[in-house]
C-alpha cells in the first residue's frame, strides 16, 4: 500500500480495489458486504428506521475517539433514539488526495471496533478521492437501518406533564474536547469526548420503562439545552430543570467558566436525553446507571404543563431563570 491516498484510489481500478480489500474489508466486512451493486437484507419485521449523517468533524482525531468512530456512533444513536434496534449501516468516505494511508486505516479500524459493539454490520460502501485542497482530510456519511418495535415508540412530540427528564452521563464533553483539541485557547485541560454507541443504553431503559418512556434524543450539535428546547416545542410542553443536578465533568466546568460558555450548549455524543413518565423514571434510572456508559445518568428536571416552549432553570440559590433560546452552534464543525 502507498503512504498517502492519491487519486489514482479513487479512480475505480487496481488502487481502488486494493484499498477496498486491504484496507476497508479487512476492518468492516462481515456476511452481509458482498461485491455486488447493492446489498440484499432480509430483514424481520415490515416496519424500520432509517437514518443518515455525514460527518466533517476537524480535526479528524481528537481525544476519545476520531470521525471513523463518530460516524458509526451518530448514526446508531439516531436509530436508537426512535427505540430501533441498529442492524446496518452504509458508508461513503470522501478523502483528501495526500491523506495519510496509516490515518485512514485507523479510522476505518475504530469504526469496524465500534460497529462490532453497537452490533450493526456495514453492509456496503463508497470511497471517492477528492483532489487536495478539495476537502478538509476526509469526510464520512453514514446511513442506518434499524428494526423497530411493534407498537409505540418515542418520538419528541410524546413528552408529557409530569414527565421526569434524564440526561445519561455528564453534558458537553465532545464539545469541550474538540475546542481544545483546536488549540485556538491555549488551554489544556484533560478532557475526552463521550463518544460512544448507545443502542445497549437504550434497549436497557426501554426495558426497564416500557410505554412510559416518551422521548429520546441524542444530545449532538447544540447540546441537552437544544434539545430541551426542540422537545418543549415539538410536545407543546414547559421544561424545569435544576442547575445543580446537571452533571459536568470538573474540567469542562472550568473551561467553560474560562470562555464563558453554556455547557447545557455543549455537543455531546455519548448522551441521550430521555423523557420518561414519572412512575417508572426511578427504574430507568437505575437501569440505565447500570449500562457501560450510563453510569453518570440523572434526573435534571420535569415537564410542565405552564410556560409552554421555554426552558426554566432553576439556579443554585434557588431563583429560576430562562434557557436563552439555541443560537446555532458555537463551534462550527463540530461533528
Ligand atoms: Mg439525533
Amino acid at each position: 500500500m502507498d503512504e498517502r491516498i492519491t487519486l489514482a484510489h479513487g479512480a475505480g481500478g487496481r488502487k481502488t480495489s486494493e484499498l477496498i480489500e486491504k484496507l476497508f474489508k479487512k476492518h468492516l466486512g462481515n456476511p452481509d458486504m458482498t461485491a455486488d451493486d447493492a446489498a440484499v437484507l432480509a430483514l424481520k419485521s415490515s416496519r424500520i428506521a432509517v437514518s443518515t449523517d455525514g460527518f466533517i468533524v476537524s480535526p479528524s482525531f481528537f481525544p476519545g475517539g476520531n470521525i471513523g468512530k463518530l460516524s458509526v456512533c451518530g448514526t446508531v444513536n439516531d436509530l436508537a433514539c426512535m427505540g430501533a434496534e441498529p442492524l446496518y449501516l452504509t458508508v461513503a468516505a470522501v478523502i483528501e488526495e495526500g491523506f495519510p494511508v496509516a490515518d485512514l486505516e485507523k479510522i476505518v479500524e475504530s469504526m469496524g471496533k465500534t460497529a462490532d459493539e453497537a452490533g450493526v454490520h456495514i453492509v456496503c460502501g463508497d470511497t471517492k478521492v477528492a483532489g487536495k485542497g478539495q476537502v478538509d482530510g476526509i469526510f464520512i456519511t453514514t446511513t442506518g437501518i434499524g428494526l423497530m418495535p411493534e407498537g409505540e415508540y418515542p418520538a419528541g412530540n410524546k413528552a408529557a406533564p409530569g414527565d421526569a427528564v434524564i440526561v445519561t452521563g455528564d453534558v458537553g464533553r465532545h464539545g469541550a474536547a474538540i475546542l481544545l483539541a483546536r488549540d485556538e485557547f491555549g488551554i489544556e485541560a484533560d478532557i475526552t469526548s463521550d463518544c460512544a454507541p448507545l443502542a445497549g443504553l437504550v434497549k436497557a431503559a426501554v426495558s426497564a420503562g416500557g410505554d412510559d418512556i416518551h422521548v429520546i434524543r441524542d444530545a449532538t450539535r447544540g447540546g441537552v439545552g437544544t434539545v430541551l428546547h426542540e422537545i418543549a416545542a415539538q410536545s407543546g410542553v414547559g421544561i424545569t430543570i435544576e442547575r445543580t443536578k446537571i452533571p459536568v465533568d470538573p474540567a469542562v466546568r472550568t473551561v467553560t467558566e474560562m470562555l464563558g460558555l453554556e455547557s447545557l450548549y455543549l455537543a455531546c455524543e455519548g448522551r441521550m436525553v430521555i423523557f420518561c413518565g414519572a412512575p417508572a423514571a426511578e427504574a430507568v434510572l437505575t437501569a440505565i446507571r447500570a449500562t457501560k456508559y450510563g453510569e453518570g445518568a440523572a434526573v435534571i428536571g420535569k415537564v410542565t404543563g405552564s410556560r409552554v416552549g421555554k426552558v426554566v432553570v432553576k439556579t443554585k440559590i434557588g431563583g429560576e431563570t430562562l434557557l436563552p433560546a439555541p443560537s446555532g452552534e458555537l463551534l462550527p464543525r463540530i461533528c
